[in-house]
């Protein structure tokens, strides 16, 4: 399935991403002329080992609001800065080195006709400065975010992708993304990508609580809200598994660390290790029916070591 993330750029850079690449002796030739997105070192973006061709990027001008939404084709990382636009390296006169390019397809919607600006008056559970910090790989901000977008005019192809992101069952397909084609083909065999009955009934065994901080978020006066995170990723090229031994309920700040590589667990111990944070030396809270596959935080902490 399709996951979408946000992805911000700044004023400066927008004119730039949007008309993607054009220099053929620096890019390969099927990437010109074609959005694209990079990530400083050390840059707030998601982390590419978890990105699948065909992901959604919905594309944020920090100030303005949503301005495209694109299709995912390729990270590549950056061996020679010289291949970057002068624009986005120079920060206010000191030059920034790139980590990772993110090759794009315009699509569905290359630069929305107006500007999605977030007014989140209304029953919007997160504010947004929030979002930006969470939205990376957390189902239900995605959710909530795809359905405001959803309320506003965008293009009908805009619409029916993010409603792609919204289902829960999907085609199965092995094969890599066929961008030509408008509309993938569905195959008659479908299979669930999440068992958001799993992921539900955990968030309920939790009541909700960070396994990591203990607090406990609240969505509306009377409901609460947490996060369910997978320490292996179920994506490629990871395939984790989606059952209890691979997952943690946790508040929307420190799923945003476990995405972002800010936290580690001892596999053993399950002593945490936080530098930024006073949950650092106090242990995971684990329900005594739930079982941690010890495999998978080692697995999420070698995927640390990586970053
Ligand atoms: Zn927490």
């Amino acid at each position: 399935m399709a996951n979408a993330w946000v992805l911000n750029t700044l004023e400066s850079h927008w004119d730039h991403c949007v008309r993607g690449p054009t220099d053929g002796t620096k890019h390969p030739d099927h990437h010109l002329g074609e959005p694209w997105h990079g990530i400083p070192e050390g840059g707030r973006s998601p982390d590419p080992s978890r990105l699948d061709p065909g992901d959604l990027f919905i594309v944020r001008e920090k100030g303005i609001g949503v301005r495209g939404i694109w299709t995912f084709e390729e990270a590549r990382r950056v061996t020679d800065q010289s291949i970057l636009a002068d624009s986005w390296r120079d920060h206010d006169g000191e030059m920034l080195d790139y980590e990772w390019i993110l090759y794009c397809r315009g699509q569905p919607e290359r630069e929305l006709s107006t500007p999605f600006r977030e007014d989140w008056t209304g029953d919007f559970p997160l504010e947004t400065p929030h979002i930006m910090g969470t939205a990376i790989g957390s189902e239900e901000v995605i959710e909530a975010y795809v359905s405001h977008l959803l309320s506003h005019s965008i293009s009908e192809s805009s619409k029916s992708r993010l409603r792609d992101v919204l289902e829960t069952e999907i085609e199965e397909d092995n094969q890599p993304a066929d961008y030509e084609q408008p509309d993938r083909t569905r195959t008659e065999s479908t299979r669930p990508i999440r068992d958001t009955t799993l992921t539900r009934e955990m968030k309920e065994t939790y009541d909700d609580v960070c396994m990591v901080c203990g607090d406990t978020r609240l969505k509306s006066p009377s409901d609460t809200y947490s996060e369910a995170h997978h320490l292996k990723p179920l994506g490629r090229p990871h395939e984790g598994p989606d059952n209890r031994r691979n997952i943690l309920v946790l508040c929307p700040n420190h799923h945003a660390d476990f995405d972002y590589g800010m936290i580690r667990v001892d596999p053993m111990s399950l002593e945490i290790t936080h530098t930024q944070s006073d949950t650092d030396g106090s242990t995971l809270e684990v329900a005594p029916d739930h079982d941690i596959d010890e495999e998978f935080l080692r697995y999420h902490n070698e995927q640390i070591a990586k970053i």
